[in-house]
Parts: C-alpha cells; sequence; structure tokens
C-alpha cells in the first residue's frame, strides 16, 4: 500500500485555515484524516476536546515533549501546540491522507524532518491585514494584547510563504479550497 500523503496547511492565525479544513472535508470527495493536535491553549467556548485539539495542562505537554510524543511542537502568542508523533505515522501507515494545520515554524520543521517526498505543503495568504484583524477580532476569543500579537507574528510568518510548495490566496472559501485539492489530487497521482 502507498503511504499516505502528509499535507500541511499553514498561514497566519484568522485567516481562516479552519474553514477551508472544514469546507473542504464537507465539500469534496477526498480522503483526510485531520491531524488532532495538543495545546496548552484554554478551550474556547466553540471548541470541543479530542475534536478541535487534546488540550492540556503544562505539565503534560512537558511530560509528551520528554517522551519524544512530538513531531514537532512550538511555542505560539504564550501558548505550546504539538503534532503527535505516532499517530500521523500510524494513518499515513494505513495509507491515509494525513492533514496537519500547524503554525509556520512547526511547519518548516516538519518539511525538513520528512524526506519521504510523499509531503505537499500549502501557506494560505489573507487578501489583506484587514481581513485577518477582522477575523481574529469576530472570534471574540482574545484580549486586545494578544490579537495584537497574532497580528505581528502573522506579518512574520507571511515573509516565509516561498517555503512552500504552494501559496494560496483566501480571497474565497470555495475556490481557495478547489484550488488545494486540485493540487492535492495532482499530487496522489504522482
Ligand atoms: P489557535 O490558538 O488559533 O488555535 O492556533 C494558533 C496557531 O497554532 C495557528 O496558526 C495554528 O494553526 C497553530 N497550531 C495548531 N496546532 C499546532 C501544532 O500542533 N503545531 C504547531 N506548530 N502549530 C499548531
Amino acid at each position: 500500500m502507498k503511504k499516505g500523503l502528509l499535507i500541511i496547511l499553514s498561514g497566519p492565525s484568522g485567516v481562516g485555515k479552519g474553514t477551508i479544513r472544514r469546507y473542504i472535508m464537507d465539500n469534496f470527495d477526498i480522503q483526510l484524516s485531520y491531524s488532532i493536535s495538543m495545546t496548552t491553549r484554554p478551550r474556547r467556548e466553540k471548541e470541543v476536546e479530542g475534536v478541535d485539539y487534546y488540550f492540556v495542562s503544562n505539565e503534560e505537554f512537558d511530560r509528551n515533549i520528554k517522551e519524544n510524543n512530538f513531531l514537532e511542537w512550538e511555542e505560539f502568542v504564550g501558548n505550546r501546540y504539538g503534532t503527535p508523533k505516532d499517530k500521523v505515522e500510524e494513518l499515513r501507515n494505513q495509507g491515509k491522507n494525513v492533514f496537519l494545520e500547524i503554525e509556520v515554524n512547526g511547519a518548516t520543521e516538519v518539511m525538513n524532518k520528512v524526506k519521504d517526498n510523499r509531503v505537499i505543503s500549502f501557506f494560505l495568504m489573507p487578501p489583506n491585514i484587514q481581513a485577518l484583524e477582522q477575523r481574529i477580532r469576530r472570534r471574540k476569543t482574545e484580549s486586545e494584547a494578544v490579537i495584537q500579537a497574532r497580528l505581528n507574528k502573522g506579518k512574520s510568518e507571511m515573509t516565509k510563504a516561498n517555503q512552500y510548495d504552494h501559496v494560496i490566496l483566501n480571497d474565497d472559501v470555495a475556490r481557495a479550497s478547489r484550488e488545494i485539492v486540485d493540487l492535492i489530487n495532482r499530487k496522489l497521482k504522482s
């Protein structure tokens, strides 16, 4: 059996990575397994444990680092986020395409670590900074300081877009999703 693809979707906070992922899973006939990350960030009201993230304490996150359980992990604006290693491998070995939704440093680490040529990476770009800010504010989950920190982080992340296989403009969810799915399908056939 062919090993499943590792699909990386990155991009600044508020660009709409989660919306694109859900749109793709709901509207296209493509098999994708979403890799659920572990985080020390407090759960937002609409988020579900074990669906959006595994929400853990700092101590539990430390233990997972010590036990070498992460493919990668990063600190992002005051919280830590990590991709469980064994789960990703297990799914890919079953031929499943694994979808990672992660920030830029973690994505770079994965691209450097995973050398099996069954990886495709996307950077999702907002049409402009205002769109990014609006989305973060609309969530109404972050303090002003965190909003500013996420925006600043996003601006520096955007300078690294050229490290990815494809830069996708999120001007329209359906269009951007279609572009991503077409590129994944092309890669699957190669
Ligand atoms: P949020 O707090 O908005 O859910 O996530 C903050 C940032 O961390 C987003 O860019 C998100 O994609 C990223 N992220 C989520 N999970 C992981 C992970 O496992 N590893 C890394 N490196 N980034 C992650």
